[in-house]
């Protein structure tokens, strides 16, 4: 089968100039720039590589950014500090926390002191609750970018089969929640599935799309996906590759060479969900910015 790609770096340009025609237009009318703060707490390489990503995109869509940096042995009574002065400061208009925090600061505690109307990452368990019911809100910029791209691609999910791989509160929990709901895309029907599931291999086989959002290199192979399957993979894997100059290279949790023939589409690791994470969060902080 000839495959598709989802491409989520065009995409994501394409969101973006739409975004900085917006902001260019706020500010031709005297309005304010939107402004995103982001507190990244440490020294992990990926998570500074990711800040550094969403700083730059703020820039070239016109948003003022902010970037918080401490060191790991902050203590968690000053990253809740922090977070409140952003919350009470009226020139931010939405602000992220980046994940993964130190093992000695209590992630959900300081999710949850996030001013709800703040919190363009979505976690906040407010937000997260409204999201579930359907309501308008900020929604996870993981998940809900892969629902732009497959709109972007006008891929009508209605009725589908989909099988989402993985639990977690940022990919796999929200993604479940926004295919099955009552939208475009969305009305799937979804199976979710994770490390204590039995026979992982007879659920994805049965999938119309599958969402890998494992953490595993390649761990989804030809024979676990069904011809014309859409794939979309939402992992980031740092694997050793001698030939390039830095001795590493990003793969997803897929295996791409072997899976994509099977697909009618497939998303590409790098340049499939990561741009639209970042695209995400600019549509999140332009939202935060209308709530003023
Ligand atoms: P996580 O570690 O929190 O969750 C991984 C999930 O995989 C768990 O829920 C677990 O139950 C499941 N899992 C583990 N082993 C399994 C197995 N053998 N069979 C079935 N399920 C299994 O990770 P996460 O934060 O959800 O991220 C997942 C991946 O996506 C990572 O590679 C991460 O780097 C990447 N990610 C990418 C983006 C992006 O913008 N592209 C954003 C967030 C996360």
């Amino acid at each position: 089968m000839s495959y598709k790609l989802l491409d989520g770096k065009s995409t994501s340009l394409f969101v973006q100039e739409e975004i900085k025609t917006e902001v260019d237009r706020r500010i031709a009318n005297g309005d304010k720039r939107p402004h995103l703060a982001a507190v990244l707490i440490g020294d992990d390489p990926a998570s500074k590589a990711y800040v550094g990503h969403k700083v730059k995109a703020c820039n070239k869509v016109g948003f003022d950014s902010s970037l918080i940096e401490r060191n790991t042995n902050i203590s968690e009574q000053e990253v809740l500090d922090i977070v409140s002065e952003l919350n009470k400061n009226p020139e931010i208009d939405g602000f992220i926390v980046q994940l993964p925090l130190p093992s000695h600061i209590d992630s959900q505690k300081v999710i949850e002191a996030v001013d709800p109307s703040k919190d363009v990452d979505g976690f906040h368990p407010e937000n997260v609750g409204k999201m579930s019911l359907g309501l308008d809100t900020f929604k996870p910029a993981t998940p809900a970018g892969i629902m732009t791209l497959l709109n972007h691609y006008e891929i009508d999910t209605e009725g589908m089969h989909a099988v989402v791989i993985g639990r977690s509160d940022i990919v796999g929990n929200p993604m479940s929640s926004l295919l099955r709901s009552n939208t475009s895309p969305g009305n799937c029907t979804v199976t979710q599935c994770h490390s204590r599931t039995k026979d992982l291999k007879s659920h994805t086989l049965q999938a119309d799309i599958i969402i890998a959002a494992i953490g595993k290199p390649h761990f989804i192979t030809d024979d676990m996906v069904k011809d014309g399957a859409i794939v979309v993979d939402v992992g980031i894997n740092r694997i050793s590759d001698p030939s390039k100059k830095s001795g590493s290279r990003l793969t997803g949790d897929v295996d791409f060479e072997n899976v994509a023939p099977k697909c009618s589409w497939i998303t590409p690791v790098p340049g499939g969900v990561g741009p639209m994470t970042i695209a995400t969060l600019l549509q999140n902080t332009l939202k935060a910015a209308d709530g003023k």
